[in-house]
């Protein structure tokens, strides 16, 4: 993840380390406090407190979001989810790729015994 980072300051494109999980991190602007603990939190650097007009805000990059989902639990408001996004391909499903595991191991096993 450090190399990924190091080349998007850098600018280097295309130099993919790490996968976004199928989500996108939405912030209800409504509940948002501007507090900034998710500019602090966010590895990737996808959100930031500007200032427009005078007044604090919220800025959110979807290109950088990976959709991990450290800020939502982090977010004294209860301002942030998870949606699904298209964008950021396929969901990564943890609960099937360990079924998958399981019964490829059953498959492996029953095999041996015969
Ligand atoms: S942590 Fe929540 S309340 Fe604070 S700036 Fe982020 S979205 Fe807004
Ligand atoms: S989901 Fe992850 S990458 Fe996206 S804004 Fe939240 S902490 Fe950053």
């Amino acid at each position: 993840m450090e190399v990924e980072l190091l080349s998007r300051r850098k600018g280097i494109k295309g130099l993919k380390l790490t996968a976004p999980s199928g989500y996108s991190a939405v912030v209800d602007s409504a509940k948002c406090t501007r507090c900034g603990k998710c500019v602090q939190i966010c590895p990737y650097k996808a959100m930031q407190i500007i200032e427009r007009d005078g007044e604090k805000q919220l800025e959110q990059s979807i290109d950088l979001c990976m959709g991990c989902g450290v800020c939502v639990d982090c977010c004294p408001s209860g301002a942030i989810s998870l949606k699904v996004d298209p964008d950021k391909g396929e969901i990564f499903d943890v609960d099937a790729i360990l079924q998958l595991s399981r019964m490829q191991a059953a498959a492996t096993s029953r095999r041996a015994s015969q």
